[in-house]
């Protein structure tokens, strides 16, 4: 499985990222598909934002309405790990699980290494199962260790 994210795309991911650090930060990408084309950032409300993330309920309605109106959908949930590896927590699968039927996507930045950010993308269904994605950027697989 994959989902494709190009890369000024990507590049507005980690500077939304590096923006917020060291809150960690949240947002929608929307798109058709397995495809995304376009990056919502949303207002991180949770009361602890250096390890949590939580978005407003009426603003991810009023976003969805808003992707609805020109035919795209929710391709996934992007936030950042600002001190952890980008790789989903227990809290972000319990937190999956609730959204599960808004998006299964999650795509993940990790600041751990500030000079070096890296983003991950998993699918992660209603039985808390977790399944790294591959991430393709402008037709290749995006490899941040490289
Ligand atoms: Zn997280």
């Amino acid at each position: 499985m994959s989902i494709k994210i190009p890369r000024h795309l990507l590049a507005e991911l980690i500077t939304h990222a590096m923006e917020d650090d060291p809150n960690e930060c949240c947002g929608l990408l929307l798109g058709k598909g397995d495809e995304a084309d376009e990056l919502h950032r949303m207002p991180n409300v949770a009361r602890k934002p250096i390890s949590r993330y939580t978005m407003q309920p009426g603003e991810l309605v009023e976003a969805q309405e808003k992707a609805k109106k020109s035919g795209r959908e929710f391709i996934a949930i992007y936030h950042s790990h600002t001190f952890t590896q980008g790789y989903p927590s227990q809290t972000d699968i319990k937190n999956a699980v609730e959204v599960a039927s808004i998006s299964t996507r999650h795509v993940i930045v990790s600041l751990v290494e500030k000079t070096r950010p890296v983003v991950r993308a998993f699918s992660i269904n209603g039985e808390s199962e977790v399944t790294e994605l591959v991430i393709e950027t402008d037709g290749e697989p995006y490899r941040a260790s490289d």
